[in-house]
């Protein structure tokens, strides 16, 4: 497995592609040697704590970065970052089985000083209640509920105070899959509501990152991302939710070895359903000494991971509490990158990584939202497979989501 460093300036454990990926164009390439140089290598059993941004900066070098930085550099990279602790963020289907969880996590977050919690009036609490449940949390989150009528539109029915200022809005708002449904079968009512809810945040806070949730993510991404295009805004704000299927891979991985899954950290590239949710076991040193004749049936296991659970739920939901988790892991990332704390998480983004123009992979999120899609990575042989069967299965998702970003517009 290639070598991977910890870069102080996080605290992430990266490859040298990854690292150089990320540094390319602003600075040049013999500092970003030198830099390499300076970073501490992995020690083993250390990568995912490190990875997810758990380490804390050493000082020394710390200091010795804050030295070599260039001073010009270094003041225009603290003009960029935003203060922490100060972030708004809404839950938009946030009284629903992901949204309360998600709610949750995301008030207890000390990035956040205030949360909308934002549902219809048929749901099944009023998201004023959820509102009020956790503002008694001892946090300093200030929580508030928006609620709007069933069948009109947000954009003109939601109260402009939920999503005005929002740095973060997270989109859970949709029809949950039924027992043998299948998630496209959700798209067209689900791509509807997403799209009531991404006009509103394209008036109200067009600069917001708009994580979605909503199922079928393959399409809905696509769909969002084109309509946000079309009406002239950036279209790399719309990120799709796969984090899940991190979470299910690095606890499966966990399973079967006997270790501990925190520090497991299996990157699933492609897509979100299906054959296209595509763990890379070869690339997380405790997946990777799996014995290979045993690694498909382990990633048949998180392809079909939900489905485990919407049988298990008897059709009455599905996976709610843990994507709560996966969904507000990410959130934090997100937030913690704006704040000047580069994550590295994977994220269904539009993307040039691959030929097609939707892709999950590794992503940098920092102080404008997305700000490096990275590279793939090494595959071996039966991965390499792998990505081609996705990638066919994927091209006809994205072109259903593309198609409906053609026949429909923002009406904002
Ligand atoms: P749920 O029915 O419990 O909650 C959905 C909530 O959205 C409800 O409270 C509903 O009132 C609300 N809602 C519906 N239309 C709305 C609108 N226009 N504006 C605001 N709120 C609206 O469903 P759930 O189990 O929480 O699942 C929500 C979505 O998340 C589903 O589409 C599901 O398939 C998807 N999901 C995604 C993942 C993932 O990994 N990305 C995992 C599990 C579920």
């Amino acid at each position: 497995m290639a070598d991977r460093r910890v870069d102080p300036d996080d605290g992430a454990a990266y490859t040298w592609d990854e690292f150089s990926v990320y540094y390319k164009g602003k600075y040049k390439k013999k500092a970003i040697e030198e830099y390499w140089e300076e970073c501490k290598p992995v020690k083993k059993g250390k990568d995912k704590a490190k990875g997810k941004g758990k380490g804390e900066e050493p000082k020394a070098k710390a200091k010795a970065k804050v030295k070599a930085e260039p001073k010009a550099k270094a003041k225009a990279k603290a003009k960029a970052r935003k203060p922490p602790g100060a972030f708004k963020v809404c839950v938009c289907g946030g009284a629903g089985g992901i949204g309360q969880p998600l709610s949750m996590f995301i008030a207890l977050d000390p990035n956040v000083k205030e949360l909308s919690v934002f549902d219809l009036n048929i749901a099944m609490v009023p998201p004023a209640g959820v509102a009020a449940d956790l503002g008694h949390l001892d946090k300093k989150s200030e929580v508030k509920g928006y609620v709007a009528e069933l069948g009109k539109p947000a954009v003109t029915d939601l109260d402009p105070e939920c999503l005005k200022g929002c740095n973060l809005v997270l989109i859970p708002a949709g029809m949950p899959r039924k027992p043998g449904q299948t998630r496209d079968d959700l798209f067209k009512v689900n791509a509807d509501i997403a799209k009531g809810i991404v006009e509103a945040c394209a008036k109200h806070c067009p600069e917001a990152i708009l994580a979605m949730i909503v199922n079928p993510v393959n399409s809905i991404v696509p769909a969002m991302a084109e309509l946000y295009k079309k009406k002239g805004l950036d279209p790399m704000k719309i990120v799709g939710v796969t984090t899940l299927d991190c979470v299910r891979a690095s606890k499966f991985v966990g399973q079967i070895t006997g270790k501990n899954p925190n520090f497991i950290n299996v990157p699933v590239i492609g897509g979100h359903a299906g054959i296209t949710i595509m763990p890379v076991f070869s690339q997380d040193k405790t997946a990777a000494t799996i014995d290979q004749e045993k690694i498909a049936e382990l990633d048949k296991r998180v392809q079909d991971a939900g489905t485990e659970v919407v049988n298990a739920k008897n059709g009455k939901g599905s996976a709610t509490l843990s994507m709560g988790y996966a969904g507000a892991r990410l959130g934090r990332s997100i937030l913690a990158g704006l704040a000047g704390r580069r994550r590295v998480e994977c994220a269904y983004v539009k993307s040039d990584i691959t030929d097609l123009p939707y892709f999950t992979s590794k992503v940098v999120f920092g102080e404008g939202g997305v700000q490096k899609v990275l590279p793939i990575g090494e595959l071996n042989e039966y991965e390499t497979k792998r990505l081609e069967e996705a990638k066919a299965a994927l091209k006809i998702e994205i072109e259903t989501g593309v198609k409906y970003a053609e026949a429909n517009e923002l009406n904002c």
